[in-house]
Protein backbone atom coordinates (compact mmCIF):
# COMPACT_ATOMS: atom_id res chain seq x y z
CA UNK A 1 0.00 0.00 0.00
CA UNK A 2 0.93 3.27 -0.86
CA UNK A 3 0.49 6.23 1.42
CA UNK A 4 1.20 9.61 0.49
CA UNK A 5 0.70 12.54 3.21
CA UNK A 6 0.89 15.90 1.51
CA UNK A 7 3.40 18.53 3.20
CA UNK A 8 2.63 20.32 6.06
CA UNK A 9 5.67 21.51 7.13
CA UNK A 10 4.85 24.31 9.60
CA UNK A 11 8.00 26.34 10.44
CA UNK A 12 7.96 30.05 10.82
CA UNK A 13 11.71 29.97 10.59
CA UNK A 14 12.22 29.25 7.39
CA UNK A 15 9.75 31.68 5.85
CA UNK A 16 12.03 34.43 7.88
CA UNK A 17 15.00 33.34 5.90
CA UNK A 18 14.88 30.68 3.60
CA UNK A 19 14.12 33.02 0.32
CA UNK A 20 16.31 36.11 1.60
CA UNK A 21 18.39 37.08 -1.38
CA UNK A 22 21.98 35.04 -2.51
CA UNK A 23 23.85 35.45 -5.37
CA UNK A 24 21.18 34.85 -8.40
CA UNK A 25 24.53 32.33 -9.93
CA UNK A 26 24.77 30.46 -6.24
CA UNK A 27 23.45 27.19 -6.46
CA UNK A 28 21.67 26.60 -2.64
CA UNK A 29 19.36 23.47 -2.18
CA UNK A 30 16.03 24.99 -2.06
CA UNK A 31 13.92 24.57 1.25
CA UNK A 32 10.42 23.92 1.56
CA UNK A 33 9.27 27.74 1.22
CA UNK A 34 12.27 28.57 -1.59
CA UNK A 35 10.24 28.96 -5.05
CA UNK A 36 12.49 26.54 -6.62
CA UNK A 37 11.08 23.80 -3.81
CA UNK A 38 9.73 21.54 -5.86
CA UNK A 39 5.85 21.06 -6.57
CA UNK A 40 3.40 18.84 -5.64
CA UNK A 41 3.18 17.28 -8.72
CA UNK A 42 6.21 16.09 -8.67
CA UNK A 43 6.58 14.85 -5.14
CA UNK A 44 3.16 13.01 -6.25
CA UNK A 45 5.12 11.45 -9.13
CA UNK A 46 8.09 10.21 -6.65
CA UNK A 47 5.93 8.62 -4.49
CA UNK A 48 4.15 6.84 -7.48
CA UNK A 49 7.76 5.46 -9.01
CA UNK A 50 8.38 4.08 -5.77
CA UNK A 51 8.00 0.35 -4.74
CA UNK A 52 7.90 2.02 -1.27
CA UNK A 53 6.34 5.11 0.14
CA UNK A 54 6.94 8.43 0.67
CA UNK A 55 5.95 9.95 3.73
CA UNK A 56 5.70 13.65 4.98
CA UNK A 57 6.46 13.79 8.60
CA UNK A 58 4.63 13.16 11.98
CA UNK A 59 7.50 13.69 14.48
CA UNK A 60 7.52 10.83 17.27
CA UNK A 61 6.55 13.59 20.30
CA UNK A 62 3.53 14.94 18.20
CA UNK A 63 1.22 11.99 20.12
CA UNK A 64 1.75 13.97 22.87
CA UNK A 65 0.44 17.70 21.69
CA UNK A 66 -3.36 18.28 21.44
CA UNK A 67 -4.31 18.84 17.78
CA UNK A 68 -1.58 16.97 16.56
CA UNK A 69 -1.87 13.63 14.51
CA UNK A 70 -2.21 10.56 16.81
CA UNK A 71 -2.62 12.67 19.89
CA UNK A 72 -3.76 9.95 22.56
CA UNK A 73 -2.52 10.12 26.30
CA UNK A 74 -1.59 6.11 26.16
CA UNK A 75 0.17 6.97 22.90
CA UNK A 76 1.86 10.02 24.77
CA UNK A 77 2.71 7.23 27.66
CA UNK A 78 4.33 5.18 25.16
CA UNK A 79 6.21 7.87 23.56
CA UNK A 80 7.59 9.56 27.36
CA UNK A 81 8.84 5.35 27.98
CA UNK A 82 10.20 4.77 24.61
CA UNK A 83 11.95 8.40 23.93
CA UNK A 84 15.03 6.42 25.58
CA UNK A 85 14.90 3.37 23.36
CA UNK A 86 17.16 3.24 20.33
CA UNK A 87 15.54 0.49 18.70
CA UNK A 88 12.40 2.51 19.18
CA UNK A 89 13.81 5.33 17.02
CA UNK A 90 15.39 3.36 14.38
CA UNK A 91 11.70 1.71 13.45
CA UNK A 92 10.59 5.05 13.35
CA UNK A 93 11.15 6.55 9.64
CA UNK A 94 11.19 10.71 11.10
CA UNK A 95 12.75 9.69 14.38
CA UNK A 96 16.69 9.77 15.44
CA UNK A 97 18.07 9.01 18.76
CA UNK A 98 19.16 12.49 19.97
CA UNK A 99 16.65 14.57 18.13
CA UNK A 100 17.01 17.92 19.59
CA UNK A 101 13.86 19.94 21.16
CA UNK A 102 11.92 20.72 18.09
CA UNK A 103 9.07 18.34 18.95
CA UNK A 104 9.55 16.33 22.13
CA UNK A 105 7.04 14.07 24.39
CA UNK A 106 6.04 16.92 26.43
CA UNK A 107 2.66 18.65 26.08
CA UNK A 108 4.14 21.79 27.44
CA UNK A 109 6.97 21.88 24.95
CA UNK A 110 6.56 23.37 21.56
CA UNK A 111 6.32 20.62 18.36
CA UNK A 112 6.70 21.51 14.90
CA UNK A 113 8.09 19.68 11.78
CA UNK A 114 11.11 21.96 11.62
CA UNK A 115 13.75 20.02 12.75
CA UNK A 116 12.77 17.03 10.97
CA UNK A 117 12.79 15.84 6.95
CA UNK A 118 10.25 17.15 4.57
CA UNK A 119 9.93 14.22 3.54
CA UNK A 120 10.78 10.34 3.93
CA UNK A 121 11.57 7.72 1.48
CA UNK A 122 10.71 4.50 2.80
CA UNK A 123 13.41 2.47 0.69
CA UNK A 124 12.57 -0.99 -0.01
CA UNK A 125 15.14 -2.45 -3.03
CA UNK A 126 17.70 -0.41 -4.56
CA UNK A 127 14.84 1.03 -7.17
CA UNK A 128 13.61 3.33 -4.15
CA UNK A 129 17.05 4.56 -3.21
CA UNK A 130 17.78 4.77 -6.98
CA UNK A 131 14.38 6.86 -7.05
CA UNK A 132 15.28 9.03 -4.30
CA UNK A 133 19.01 9.80 -5.55
CA UNK A 134 17.87 10.82 -8.63
CA UNK A 135 15.08 13.49 -7.50
CA UNK A 136 17.76 14.73 -5.09
CA UNK A 137 20.00 15.41 -7.81
CA UNK A 138 17.27 16.63 -10.24
CA UNK A 139 15.76 18.96 -7.78
CA UNK A 140 18.37 20.03 -5.91
CA UNK A 141 16.88 19.23 -2.34
CA UNK A 142 19.37 18.57 0.69
CA UNK A 143 19.60 14.79 0.53
CA UNK A 144 20.26 12.54 3.74
CA UNK A 145 20.36 8.64 4.80
CA UNK A 146 18.69 7.11 8.06
CA UNK A 147 19.72 3.83 8.92
CA UNK A 148 19.11 3.48 12.53
CA UNK A 149 19.34 7.19 13.47
CA UNK A 150 21.78 6.40 16.09
CA UNK A 151 24.55 9.41 14.94
CA UNK A 152 25.79 11.56 17.37
CA UNK A 153 26.75 14.61 14.95
CA UNK A 154 23.52 14.29 13.84
CA UNK A 155 24.27 13.29 10.30
CA UNK A 156 21.23 11.17 9.66
CA UNK A 157 19.01 14.38 10.19
CA UNK A 158 18.50 17.37 8.22
CA UNK A 159 15.22 20.02 8.25
CA UNK A 160 13.95 20.33 4.94
CA UNK A 161 15.70 17.76 3.37
CA UNK A 162 14.61 14.24 1.40
CA UNK A 163 15.62 11.51 3.46
CA UNK A 164 16.08 8.22 2.37
CA UNK A 165 15.20 5.81 5.49
CA UNK A 166 17.26 2.41 4.72
CA UNK A 167 15.85 0.29 7.88
CA UNK A 168 13.45 -1.59 5.50
CA UNK A 169 16.40 -3.55 3.45
CA UNK A 170 16.68 -6.85 5.10
CA UNK A 171 18.65 -9.69 4.74
CA UNK A 172 21.89 -11.31 5.83
CA UNK A 173 23.51 -14.14 4.28
CA UNK A 174 26.39 -16.44 5.61
CA UNK A 175 29.13 -18.13 2.53
CA UNK A 176 30.91 -20.29 4.27
CA UNK A 177 35.03 -20.36 3.48
CA UNK A 178 34.36 -17.69 0.81
CA UNK A 179 37.89 -17.63 -0.93
CA UNK A 180 37.35 -13.82 -0.72
CA UNK A 181 37.40 -14.07 2.97
CA UNK A 182 39.62 -16.75 2.94
CA UNK A 183 42.48 -14.61 1.68
CA UNK A 184 42.37 -11.53 4.08
CA UNK A 185 42.03 -14.34 7.39
CA UNK A 186 38.38 -15.20 7.58
CA UNK A 187 36.59 -18.39 7.06
CA UNK A 188 33.31 -17.02 6.14
CA UNK A 189 31.80 -14.38 4.51
CA UNK A 190 28.57 -12.44 5.51
CA UNK A 191 26.77 -10.20 3.14
CA UNK A 192 24.79 -7.69 5.11
CA UNK A 193 21.66 -5.87 3.88
CA UNK A 194 21.51 -2.04 4.97
CA UNK A 195 18.52 -1.95 7.68
CA UNK A 196 20.47 -4.63 9.72
CA UNK A 197 21.34 -4.15 12.93
CA UNK A 198 23.92 -5.59 15.16
CA UNK A 199 21.48 -7.87 17.29
CA UNK A 200 20.01 -9.42 13.99
CA UNK A 201 23.97 -9.98 12.76
CA UNK A 202 25.37 -11.23 15.79
CA UNK A 203 22.37 -13.73 16.06
CA UNK A 204 22.98 -15.15 12.31
CA UNK A 205 26.77 -15.37 13.44
CA UNK A 206 26.29 -17.27 16.56
CA UNK A 207 23.87 -19.71 14.61
CA UNK A 208 26.85 -20.82 12.23
CA UNK A 209 29.38 -20.82 15.13
CA UNK A 210 31.26 -17.28 13.61
CA UNK A 211 32.76 -14.26 15.52
CA UNK A 212 32.43 -11.04 13.23
CA UNK A 213 33.73 -7.44 14.00
CA UNK A 214 30.76 -5.46 15.20
CA UNK A 215 29.34 -2.53 17.34
CA UNK A 216 29.40 -2.82 21.06
CA UNK A 217 25.54 -1.60 20.87
CA UNK A 218 23.38 -4.27 19.62
CA UNK A 219 21.04 -1.62 18.23
CA UNK A 220 23.94 0.16 16.32
CA UNK A 221 23.03 -0.36 12.55
CA UNK A 222 25.43 -1.84 9.73
CA UNK A 223 25.53 1.67 7.68
CA UNK A 224 26.67 4.50 9.37
CA UNK A 225 29.13 2.24 11.47
CA UNK A 226 30.57 0.52 8.76
CA UNK A 227 31.38 3.59 6.44
CA UNK A 228 32.74 5.72 9.41
CA UNK A 229 35.22 2.75 10.91
CA UNK A 230 33.12 0.95 13.01
CA UNK A 231 35.00 0.33 16.37
CA UNK A 232 33.99 -3.42 17.92
CA UNK A 233 34.78 -5.18 21.16
CA UNK A 234 37.53 -7.40 18.91
CA UNK A 235 38.78 -4.84 17.06
CA UNK A 236 42.38 -5.46 19.10
CA UNK A 237 42.68 -8.11 17.41
CA UNK A 238 40.81 -8.41 14.13
CA UNK A 239 40.67 -4.84 12.86
CA UNK A 240 37.95 -1.83 12.56
CA UNK A 241 34.51 -2.91 10.81
CA UNK A 242 35.88 -1.14 7.15
CA UNK A 243 38.76 -3.54 7.83
CA UNK A 244 36.85 -6.37 6.77
CA UNK A 245 34.92 -5.02 4.03
CA UNK A 246 35.00 -7.39 0.95
CA UNK A 247 32.22 -5.63 -1.02
CA UNK A 248 29.65 -3.19 -1.10
CA UNK A 249 26.51 -2.72 -2.99
CA UNK A 250 25.59 1.07 -3.75
CA UNK A 251 23.47 3.49 -4.97
CA UNK A 252 26.07 6.46 -6.20
CA UNK A 253 25.13 10.42 -6.56
CA UNK A 254 24.50 9.39 -10.62
CA UNK A 255 21.64 7.08 -9.48
CA UNK A 256 23.79 4.09 -10.82
CA UNK A 257 23.88 0.65 -8.75
CA UNK A 258 27.29 -0.32 -8.53
CA UNK A 259 28.79 -3.06 -6.74
CA UNK A 260 32.08 -1.82 -5.17
CA UNK A 261 35.62 -4.47 -4.67
CA UNK A 262 39.14 -4.64 -4.88
CA UNK A 263 38.67 -4.63 -8.77
CA UNK A 264 35.92 -2.74 -9.25
CA UNK A 265 35.66 1.21 -8.67
CA UNK A 266 38.77 0.48 -6.44
CA UNK A 267 38.78 4.30 -5.82
CA UNK A 268 35.63 4.15 -4.14
CA UNK A 269 36.10 0.99 -2.76
CA UNK A 270 38.88 2.82 -0.40
CA UNK A 271 36.95 6.12 0.43
CA UNK A 272 34.03 4.03 0.99
CA UNK A 273 35.45 2.42 3.89
CA UNK A 274 36.60 4.90 6.48
CA UNK A 275 35.44 8.03 4.33
CA UNK A 276 32.15 8.28 5.83
CA UNK A 277 27.89 7.57 6.12
CA UNK A 278 26.38 9.73 3.24
CA UNK A 279 29.07 11.08 1.50
CA UNK A 280 30.01 8.77 -1.57
CA UNK A 281 27.07 6.96 -2.25
CA UNK A 282 23.88 5.14 -0.58
CA UNK A 283 24.75 1.54 0.86
CA UNK A 284 22.40 -1.34 -0.03
CA UNK A 285 24.48 -3.96 1.33
CA UNK A 286 28.40 -4.77 2.43
CA UNK A 287 29.91 -8.28 2.59
CA UNK A 288 32.25 -8.67 5.37
CA UNK A 289 34.60 -11.59 6.48
CA UNK A 290 34.02 -13.77 9.66
CA UNK A 291 36.42 -15.99 11.68
CA UNK A 292 35.29 -19.40 13.44
CA UNK A 293 33.39 -18.96 17.02
CA UNK A 294 36.17 -17.38 20.14
CA UNK A 295 35.95 -18.54 23.61
CA UNK A 296 37.03 -15.80 25.24
CA UNK A 297 37.96 -14.77 29.16
CA UNK A 298 36.53 -11.60 30.40
CA UNK A 299 37.97 -9.64 33.48
CA UNK A 300 35.09 -7.29 35.12
CA UNK A 301 37.05 -4.81 37.51
CA UNK A 302 36.51 -1.66 39.71
CA UNK A 303 38.78 0.54 41.43
CA UNK A 304 37.96 3.00 43.86
CA UNK A 305 38.88 5.54 46.02
CA UNK A 306 38.04 9.45 47.11
CA UNK A 307 35.71 11.05 44.80
CA UNK A 308 37.66 13.57 42.93
CA UNK A 309 40.36 13.65 45.00
CA UNK A 310 44.39 13.96 44.46
CA UNK A 311 44.58 9.62 44.65
CA UNK A 312 41.66 9.32 42.14
CA UNK A 313 43.38 11.33 39.64
CA UNK A 314 46.47 9.76 40.44
CA UNK A 315 44.84 5.90 39.84
CA UNK A 316 43.55 7.31 36.03
CA UNK A 317 46.93 8.65 35.30
CA UNK A 318 48.35 5.36 36.49
CA UNK A 319 45.76 2.99 34.40
CA UNK A 320 45.89 4.81 31.25
CA UNK A 321 49.78 4.27 30.96
CA UNK A 322 49.22 0.72 31.71
CA UNK A 323 46.67 0.49 28.47
CA UNK A 324 49.09 0.15 26.15
CA UNK A 325 50.80 -3.10 28.23
CA UNK A 326 47.42 -4.38 28.65
CA UNK A 327 46.15 -4.14 24.63
CA UNK A 328 49.73 -5.74 23.73
CA UNK A 329 49.63 -8.49 26.47
CA UNK A 330 45.87 -9.24 24.26
CA UNK A 331 42.98 -7.22 26.51
CA UNK A 332 40.39 -5.11 24.75
CA UNK A 333 37.44 -3.57 26.23
CA UNK A 334 35.62 -0.85 28.05
CA UNK A 335 35.77 1.45 30.99
CA UNK A 336 34.41 4.08 32.51
CA UNK A 337 35.46 6.80 34.97
CA UNK A 338 33.49 8.51 37.17
CA UNK A 339 35.06 10.91 39.18
CA UNK A 340 31.97 11.43 42.07
CA UNK A 341 29.30 8.63 41.68
CA UNK A 342 26.41 9.75 41.90
CA UNK A 343 26.92 12.82 44.38
CA UNK A 344 28.70 10.10 46.73
CA UNK A 345 31.69 10.31 48.60
CA UNK A 346 33.31 7.51 45.84
CA UNK A 347 35.57 7.66 42.48
CA UNK A 348 35.04 5.41 40.15
CA UNK A 349 37.06 3.20 37.36
CA UNK A 350 35.24 0.14 36.22
CA UNK A 351 34.65 -2.09 33.60
CA UNK A 352 35.70 -5.41 31.44
CA UNK A 353 38.48 -6.60 29.49
CA UNK A 354 38.27 -9.35 26.88
CA UNK A 355 40.95 -11.87 26.63
CA UNK A 356 39.59 -13.95 23.41
CA UNK A 357 41.26 -17.53 23.63
CA UNK A 358 43.10 -16.90 27.50
CA UNK A 359 42.33 -19.17 29.90
CA UNK A 360 41.35 -17.42 33.24
CA UNK A 361 44.94 -17.85 34.57
CA UNK A 362 46.32 -15.98 31.60
CA UNK A 363 44.08 -12.92 31.97
CA UNK A 364 44.68 -13.04 35.52
CA UNK A 365 48.81 -12.78 35.15
CA UNK A 366 48.06 -10.49 32.60
CA UNK A 367 46.32 -7.99 35.11
CA UNK A 368 47.67 -8.79 38.05
CA UNK A 369 51.34 -6.54 38.31
CA UNK A 370 49.07 -3.27 37.68
CA UNK A 371 46.59 -4.11 40.04
CA UNK A 372 48.66 -5.50 42.79
CA UNK A 373 50.42 -1.97 42.71
CA UNK A 374 46.82 0.34 42.52
CA UNK A 375 45.72 -2.28 45.97
CA UNK A 376 48.82 -1.42 47.74
CA UNK A 377 49.20 1.84 48.72
CA UNK A 378 51.61 2.93 45.67
CA UNK A 379 53.64 5.76 46.79
CA UNK A 380 51.27 8.45 44.83
CA UNK A 381 48.32 7.49 46.41
CA UNK A 382 46.92 9.70 49.95
CA UNK A 383 43.94 7.70 50.02
CA UNK A 384 42.99 3.68 49.81
CA UNK A 385 42.20 2.19 46.66
CA UNK A 386 39.36 -0.33 46.94
CA UNK A 387 38.02 -3.05 44.32
CA UNK A 388 39.55 -5.99 41.98
CA UNK A 389 38.57 -7.88 39.72
CA UNK A 390 36.98 -11.41 38.39
CA UNK A 391 37.51 -13.62 35.74
CA UNK A 392 34.96 -15.32 33.62
CA UNK A 393 35.25 -17.95 30.82
CA UNK A 394 32.74 -17.71 27.89
CA UNK A 395 32.32 -20.18 25.69
CA UNK A 396 31.34 -18.09 22.46
CA UNK A 397 31.89 -14.20 22.80
CA UNK A 398 29.02 -13.77 20.09
CA UNK A 399 26.95 -15.70 22.21
CA UNK A 400 28.21 -14.27 25.95
CA UNK A 401 28.73 -10.55 25.37
CA UNK A 402 27.44 -9.33 22.28
CA UNK A 403 24.21 -11.04 22.56
CA UNK A 404 23.84 -10.27 26.24
CA UNK A 405 24.71 -6.85 26.75
CA UNK A 406 22.13 -4.34 27.07
CA UNK A 407 21.67 -1.48 24.34
CA UNK A 408 22.49 1.91 25.93
CA UNK A 409 20.12 4.28 26.50
CA UNK A 410 19.76 7.54 23.94
CA UNK A 411 17.10 10.18 23.86
CA UNK A 412 19.33 12.84 25.96
CA UNK A 413 20.00 16.47 24.61
CA UNK A 414 23.70 15.51 24.24
CA UNK A 415 26.86 16.04 22.65
CA UNK A 416 29.95 13.88 22.33
CA UNK A 417 34.09 15.13 22.49
CA UNK A 418 36.51 12.45 22.11
CA UNK A 419 40.31 11.80 20.96
CA UNK A 420 42.43 8.86 20.26
CA UNK A 421 45.19 8.20 22.16
CA UNK A 422 48.34 6.53 21.11
CA UNK A 423 51.24 5.07 23.45
CA UNK A 424 53.19 8.10 23.26
CA UNK A 425 50.22 10.05 24.85
CA UNK A 426 50.09 7.58 27.45
CA UNK A 427 53.33 6.86 28.30
CA UNK A 428 52.93 11.20 29.64
CA UNK A 429 54.37 10.96 33.16
CA UNK A 430 51.82 10.66 35.54
CA UNK A 431 51.80 14.57 36.27
CA UNK A 432 50.94 15.41 32.96
CA UNK A 433 48.00 12.77 32.40
CA UNK A 434 46.62 13.15 35.82
CA UNK A 435 46.22 17.38 34.83
CA UNK A 436 45.02 16.95 31.35
CA UNK A 437 42.49 13.82 32.28
CA UNK A 438 41.23 16.03 34.70
CA UNK A 439 40.29 18.79 32.65
CA UNK A 440 38.44 16.57 30.62
CA UNK A 441 36.08 14.87 32.60
CA UNK A 442 35.34 17.52 35.26
CA UNK A 443 32.42 16.65 38.01
CA UNK A 444 29.60 15.23 37.44
CA UNK A 445 30.79 14.34 33.73
CA UNK A 446 31.74 11.17 33.49
CA UNK A 447 34.95 9.79 30.75
CA UNK A 448 34.61 6.42 28.79
CA UNK A 449 37.50 4.75 27.64
CA UNK A 450 37.50 2.27 24.66
CA UNK A 451 40.32 -0.15 24.58
CA UNK A 452 39.47 -1.10 20.73
CA UNK A 453 42.73 -0.55 18.62
CA UNK A 454 46.26 -1.85 19.28
CA UNK A 455 47.96 -4.15 17.46
CA UNK A 456 45.06 -5.41 15.59
CA UNK A 457 44.22 -1.90 14.09
CA UNK A 458 48.34 -1.43 13.22
CA UNK A 459 48.50 -4.86 11.21
CA UNK A 460 45.00 -5.16 9.97
CA UNK A 461 44.68 -7.41 6.61
CA UNK A 462 42.56 -5.07 4.65
CA UNK A 463 41.41 -5.82 1.12
CA UNK A 464 42.85 -4.54 -1.34
CA UNK A 465 45.71 -3.22 0.91
CA UNK A 466 44.23 0.22 2.02
CA UNK A 467 41.40 2.16 2.95
CA UNK A 468 39.74 5.50 4.14
CA UNK A 469 39.93 4.81 7.48
CA UNK A 470 41.95 7.55 9.63
CA UNK A 471 45.43 6.92 10.21
CA UNK A 472 44.91 8.55 13.57
CA UNK A 473 43.34 4.64 14.31
CA UNK A 474 46.80 2.85 12.99
CA UNK A 475 48.70 3.90 16.08
CA UNK A 476 45.79 4.25 18.40
CA UNK A 477 45.15 2.42 21.70
CA UNK A 478 42.61 4.20 23.41
CA UNK A 479 39.72 6.14 21.57
CA UNK A 480 38.37 8.57 24.43
CA UNK A 481 34.51 9.68 24.97
CA UNK A 482 33.49 12.78 26.92
CA UNK A 483 29.68 12.95 27.00
CA UNK A 484 28.01 16.01 27.67
CA UNK A 485 24.42 16.88 28.24
CA UNK A 486 21.92 19.68 28.74
CA UNK A 487 18.12 19.90 30.08
CA UNK A 488 15.88 20.14 27.00
CA UNK A 489 14.62 23.95 25.60
CA UNK A 490 17.64 25.22 27.58
CA UNK A 491 19.67 27.37 25.41
CA UNK A 492 22.32 28.66 27.47
CA UNK A 493 23.11 25.97 29.58
CA UNK A 494 23.61 23.98 25.67
CA UNK A 495 25.77 26.53 24.78
CA UNK A 496 27.80 26.55 28.12
CA UNK A 497 28.42 23.19 28.08
CA UNK A 498 29.10 22.86 24.27
CA UNK A 499 31.30 25.85 24.49
CA UNK A 500 33.51 24.60 27.59
CA UNK A 501 33.18 21.00 25.45
CA UNK A 502 35.12 21.85 22.68
CA UNK A 503 37.72 24.86 23.85
CA UNK A 504 38.00 23.10 27.21
CA UNK A 505 37.76 19.03 28.00
CA UNK A 506 38.05 18.53 24.39
CA UNK A 507 41.11 20.77 24.07
CA UNK A 508 43.17 18.85 27.37
CA UNK A 509 42.84 15.25 25.87
CA UNK A 510 43.92 16.97 22.13
CA UNK A 511 47.05 18.80 24.35
CA UNK A 512 48.09 15.11 25.04
CA UNK A 513 48.15 14.30 21.67
CA UNK A 514 48.49 16.62 19.08
CA UNK A 515 49.07 14.77 16.10
CA UNK A 516 46.50 12.24 16.72
CA UNK A 517 42.50 12.89 15.68
CA UNK A 518 39.26 12.24 16.49
CA UNK A 519 36.86 9.01 15.73
CA UNK A 520 33.96 10.87 12.66
CA UNK A 521 31.33 8.78 14.35
CA UNK A 522 31.42 10.07 17.94
CA UNK A 523 33.45 13.38 17.43
CA UNK A 524 32.51 17.05 18.52
CA UNK A 525 31.05 17.56 14.92
CA UNK A 526 32.20 21.85 15.79
CA UNK A 527 35.62 21.26 15.87
CA UNK A 528 37.17 23.57 13.24
CA UNK A 529 39.67 21.55 11.88
CA UNK A 530 37.39 18.71 11.89
CA UNK A 531 38.94 17.42 8.06
CA UNK A 532 42.59 16.90 9.86
CA UNK A 533 41.19 15.33 13.34
CA UNK A 534 38.90 13.37 11.57
CA UNK A 535 40.36 12.10 8.58
CA UNK A 536 44.05 12.92 8.77
CA UNK A 537 45.99 12.71 5.92
CA UNK A 538 43.55 10.90 3.99
CA UNK A 539 41.73 14.05 3.53
CA UNK A 540 43.12 15.13 0.30
CA UNK A 541 42.51 11.83 -1.38
CA UNK A 542 38.91 11.75 0.32
CA UNK A 543 38.11 15.26 -1.26
CA UNK A 544 39.48 14.42 -4.66
CA UNK A 545 37.10 11.31 -4.32
CA UNK A 546 34.07 13.12 -3.77
CA UNK A 547 34.69 15.16 -6.84
CA UNK A 548 34.54 13.20 -8.63
CA UNK A 549 31.62 10.70 -7.37
CA UNK A 550 29.37 13.05 -6.16
CA UNK A 551 30.50 16.27 -8.57
CA UNK A 552 27.03 18.36 -7.76
CA UNK A 553 27.16 17.38 -3.80
CA UNK A 554 24.20 15.64 -3.70
CA UNK A 555 24.89 14.24 -0.50
CA UNK A 556 26.27 16.80 1.65
CA UNK A 557 26.42 16.37 6.04
CA UNK A 558 28.70 17.74 8.79
CA UNK A 559 30.95 17.31 9.19
CA UNK A 560 31.79 15.30 6.24
CA UNK A 561 34.39 15.39 3.44
CA UNK A 562 33.31 18.03 0.60
CA UNK A 563 31.02 19.84 3.31
CA UNK A 564 33.40 22.88 3.20
CA UNK A 565 32.36 23.20 -0.51
CA UNK A 566 29.21 24.90 0.78
CA UNK A 567 28.00 27.26 3.35
CA UNK A 568 25.34 27.77 5.40
CA UNK A 569 23.48 30.86 6.58
CA UNK A 570 20.60 30.75 8.92
CA UNK A 571 19.18 33.71 11.06
CA UNK A 572 21.36 35.38 12.83
CA UNK A 573 19.86 34.61 16.24
CA UNK A 574 21.62 31.47 15.51
CA UNK A 575 25.11 30.19 16.74
CA UNK A 576 27.20 29.88 13.15
CA UNK A 577 29.19 27.12 14.71
CA UNK A 578 25.99 24.98 15.07
CA UNK A 579 24.56 25.69 11.54
CA UNK A 580 23.97 21.79 9.43
CA UNK A 581 24.54 19.74 12.16
CA UNK A 582 21.00 17.57 12.63
CA UNK A 583 18.25 19.73 13.53
CA UNK A 584 20.02 22.91 12.95
CA UNK A 585 19.12 23.66 9.73
CA UNK A 586 20.32 26.51 7.28
CA UNK A 587 20.59 27.39 4.25
CA UNK A 588 22.90 25.63 2.42
CA UNK A 589 24.40 27.00 -0.56
CA UNK A 590 27.47 26.39 -3.17
CA UNK A 591 30.56 28.28 -2.43
C1 LIG B 1 24.26 3.88 21.94
C2 LIG B 1 25.36 3.98 20.92
C3 LIG B 1 26.35 3.01 20.88
C4 LIG B 1 27.37 3.09 19.94
N1 LIG B 1 28.33 2.12 19.91
C5 LIG B 1 29.29 2.17 18.97
C6 LIG B 1 30.29 1.15 18.88
O1 LIG B 1 30.31 0.21 19.65
N2 LIG B 1 31.23 1.28 17.91
C7 LIG B 1 31.25 2.31 17.04
O2 LIG B 1 32.13 2.36 16.18
N3 LIG B 1 30.32 3.27 17.10
C8 LIG B 1 29.35 3.23 18.03
N4 LIG B 1 28.42 4.21 18.07
C9 LIG B 1 28.49 5.27 17.08
C10 LIG B 1 27.97 4.74 15.74
O3 LIG B 1 29.05 4.27 14.97
C11 LIG B 1 27.32 5.84 14.99
O4 LIG B 1 26.20 6.29 15.73
C12 LIG B 1 26.90 5.43 13.59
O5 LIG B 1 26.70 6.61 12.89
C13 LIG B 1 25.67 4.57 13.58
O6 LIG B 1 25.30 4.24 12.28
P1 LIG B 1 23.75 3.98 11.97
O7 LIG B 1 23.64 3.63 10.54
O8 LIG B 1 23.21 3.07 12.99
O9 LIG B 1 23.14 5.41 12.30
P2 LIG B 1 22.46 6.54 11.45
O10 LIG B 1 22.28 7.66 12.40
O11 LIG B 1 21.26 6.06 10.77
O12 LIG B 1 23.53 6.92 10.36
C14 LIG B 1 24.78 7.46 10.70
C15 LIG B 1 25.44 8.09 9.48
O13 LIG B 1 25.60 7.12 8.47
C16 LIG B 1 24.80 7.45 7.34
N5 LIG B 1 24.18 6.22 6.87
C17 LIG B 1 23.42 5.35 7.58
N6 LIG B 1 23.03 4.34 6.78
C18 LIG B 1 23.56 4.59 5.55
C19 LIG B 1 23.49 3.91 4.30
N7 LIG B 1 22.79 2.80 4.13
N8 LIG B 1 24.16 4.44 3.26
C20 LIG B 1 24.85 5.61 3.38
N9 LIG B 1 24.94 6.28 4.54
C21 LIG B 1 24.30 5.78 5.62
C22 LIG B 1 23.82 8.48 7.83
O14 LIG B 1 23.42 9.34 6.80
C23 LIG B 1 24.63 9.20 8.85
O15 LIG B 1 25.51 10.08 8.20
C24 LIG B 1 27.40 4.16 19.02
C25 LIG B 1 26.40 5.14 19.06
C26 LIG B 1 25.39 5.05 19.99
C27 LIG B 1 24.34 6.11 20.03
Amino acid sequence: MRIFIPFLFNSALYLNWASAATNPSQHCKPLPSSPNWPSLEQWHALNESLSGQLHAPIPAGTVCHAGQPGYTNTSCTIAKTQWGNSSWHANNPWSTDYNDDTCLPDPIAPCSTAGYPAYVVEALAASDVQEAVNFARQTGVRLIVKGTGHDWPGRSSGPGALSIWTHRIRGINVTHNDPRAVAYGGVASVKIAAGMQWRDIYQQAAAHNLTIVGGGDVNVGIGGWILGGGHSPISSRFGLGADQVLELEVVTADGKHRIVNENSYPDLFWALRGGGGSTYAVLLSVTVKAYPRMPTTAYVFSYNTTANSDTFWSLLAYFHQQLPMLSDSGAMGYYFVEPTVNSTAVGMIAGGWFFPEKTTDQAKAIVSPMEKVILSYPSWAKDPIVGGGFPEEMDDFTTSFCLAAEPQSVGVDGRLGSWILDKKALSKPLDTLKTQLKKSTPTPWMLLGHLVAGKGVRDAKIPGGSNAVSPHWRSAYSHIVIPRSWPYLNATDKAAVTTSLRNEANEALRELAPTSGAYMNEADPTISDWQEVLYGDHYPRLLELKKKWDPEGVFWCKPCVGNELWEVTGPSSMDKVEWGIGQTGGKICRK
